[in-house]
């Protein structure tokens, strides 16, 4: 419940649940401990009047009411509780700076255990420990101290959900609560926020004062269950902070420490992989299983980062999706792709399929449909010879919306391919209600090929389905004779893989590709 009343009345009598246990149950939660509770009732016999009280009620009044009475109990206990509840605010607080104190984080701390193993959701515990307080304290004295000290809460603070909550322990100690996360990465993401508010200069008396934080991070339930082993271990965590240099985080678990350094430190490296021009696309050739030639070509990224040489997409496009970076690498995706096949077409190589991979988080961006229009006018290429390649999920994930944008693509001349298929949870009823044109039988499929029973049967039949659609079929990862005899047996139009050719750069694929297939290509 989001509000906090003043003062409940309660009747007595009432269906489903009489006011006698709705009380009781009422007292039983935090937030109701101090409310008062005035129970309306009926009954003037002496038994309920002691079941009202002993149910935590702490008056009564008699129906029918009489209005003036009614007035004077109200006010009455409406002021006795405010005055109960500023006592309870000054035992729960911290005086200096308005935060939750020890008693209250316990407090806290117990709510979000019980929360966490009622929703088997995590939450971490943060403590954060000002760098060289003390130093400053002694220096410059109590008061500069302690405007040190409110300056810092309000930062931290403005760095937090509503939900979190911070409370101070003590000294320069701070902790911070952040129920419900999914990943360890996100307590990760909320320390370092918290770490650059403290590394932003504060002015005391016409000083500027520079200082930075030390934090430890413990997560339930993988670091304690125990509002005990939490706080010791987040306490340990943040030691180790210290001693590694301070200005920084540390999970108490080491090894997540580092993972999730990784994973900051790649984010970082990413948003500056564009501007520092770091990623390049690889052509990898489709084959007509008929003729044997090569009938077109998917686009697919690549980082070439400096140091740790060249990055699968798998490894950094959930990051770019997580992170809104895709929307821009998406873009120069397909501008790239888009100009090496007018070059490549101008050249006089008659290719006329590129497929571009598009992710969901793409589609759902508001102008990604003109963005398209708008490179496909610029680049002056056919918008027939462009595939745009969608997953299942991405789909499902976003129905109506896919659904008007892959209606406007087909209109705009665009075609469509449905990639990893069989793999998502997109039923068959997919293939009808989006204007597909193309299938691509996910690799994971043809791996099995021949030899497993339930991957020939699945290939077969989605090959079976889309000749009766009239759809186009492309096998993915076909990587040697078998498979492609498999293949070809049961008619699958067209496929890619190693046994061909692995992605190449627009450089190789000229040579290798367009330049051996006499007669044209497709
Ligand atoms: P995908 O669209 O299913 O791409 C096919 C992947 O299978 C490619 O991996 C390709 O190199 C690999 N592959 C092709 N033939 C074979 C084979 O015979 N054997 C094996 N083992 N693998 C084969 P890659 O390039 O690492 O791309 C991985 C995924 O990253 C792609 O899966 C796609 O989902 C995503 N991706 C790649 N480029 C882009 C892009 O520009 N934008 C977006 N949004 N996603 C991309
Ligand atoms: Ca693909
Ligand atoms: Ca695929």
């Amino acid at each position: 419940m989001r509000h906090n009343p003043d003062l409940i009345l309660m009747d007595a009598v009432m269906p489903e649940m009489d006011g006698f246990r709705a009380t009781t149950e009422l007292k039983s939660l935090l937030e109701f401990t101090d409310t008062p509770i005035l129970m309306v009732t009926a009954l003037e016999d002496e038994y309920s009047v002691e079941q009202a009280f002993m149910a935590g009620a702490c008056d009564y009044i008699t129906k029918p009411v009489n209005w003036v009475v009614l007035k004077q109990r109200v006010k009455r206990l409406i002021s006795a509780s405010h005055a109960d509840r500023k006592i309870r605010h000054l035992a729960y607080h911290d005086t200096l700076t308005g935060l939750p104190n020890r008693l209250l984080f316990i407090d806290r701390m117990d709510q979000a255990i019980s929360r966490a193993i009622r929703e088997e959701n995590r939450f971490a515990l943060i403590f954060i420990d000002i760098d060289h307080f003390k130093m400053i304290n002694d220096s410059m004295g109590h008061a500069a101290g302690d405007i040190l000290l409110t300056t810092v809460t309000s930062r931290l603070t403005s760095a937090l959900r509503r939900t979190d909550t911070i409370s101070r322990l003590g000294g320069d100690e701070f902790t911070v609560i952040v129920e419900n996360i999914d990943a360890p990465e996100d307590a990760g993401l909320v320390a370092n926020s918290l770490l650059e508010m403290l590394v932003r200069p504060i002015l005391i008396d016409e000083r500027e004062v520079h200082i930075s934080g030390s934090i430890g991070i413990a997560l339930y339930p993988d670091d304690g269950t125990s509002f005990g082993t939490l706080l010791k271990n987040a306490d340990a965590a943040m030691y180790r902070a210290k001693d590694l240099g301070r200005n920084m985080f540390q999970f108490y678990a080491a090894e997540m420490s580092e993972a999730v350094m990784h994973r900051l430190d790649m984010e970082g490296l990413l948003r500056n992989a564009l501007e520092r021009q770091e990623f390049i696309l690889h052509y990898q050739p489709k084959f007509d299983l008929r003729s044997g030639r090569c009938c077109g070509m998917e686009a697919l990224v690549r980082w070439e980062h400096p140091q740790r040489g060249l990055i699968s997409p798998d490894e950094f496009i959930p990051l770019a999706e997580e992170t809104g970076l895709i929307v821009q690498l998406g873009e120069w995706v397909l501008r790239t792709a888009c100009v090496q096949l007018a070059k490549w077409q101008q050249t006089g190589y008659a290719i006329n399929n590129i497929s571009i991979n598009v992710s969901a988080r793409q589609i759902r961006d508001e102008n990604f449909p003109d963005l398209v229009e708008k490179i496909i006018t610029e680049t002056g290429v056919n918008p027939v010879d462009v595939e745009i390649e969608l997953t299942e999920s991405a789909l499902v994930e976003n129905y109506d919306k896919a659904r008007d944008l892959l209606i406007r693509f087909n209109d705009m001349g665009l075609k469509i391919a449905l990639d990893d298929f069989g793999t998502g949870y997109a039923s068959m009823s997919y293939l009808k209600a989006f204007p597909i044109d193309t299938v691509k039988v996910d690799r994971s499929f043809v791996s099995g090929l021949p030899g497993n029973r339930e991957d020939m049967a699945i290939v077969k039949a989605i090959s079976s389905l889309t000749e009766t659609l009239d759809l186009s079929l492309v096998a993915e990862g076909v990587e040697n004779e078998y498979q492609l005899e498999f293949l070809k047996n049961i008619y699958c139009p067209q496929a890619q893989g190693y046994f061909w050719s692995r992605p190449l750069t627009a450089w190789q694929f000229e040579q290798d590709i367009l330049k051996n297939s006499e007669g044209g290509l497709g």
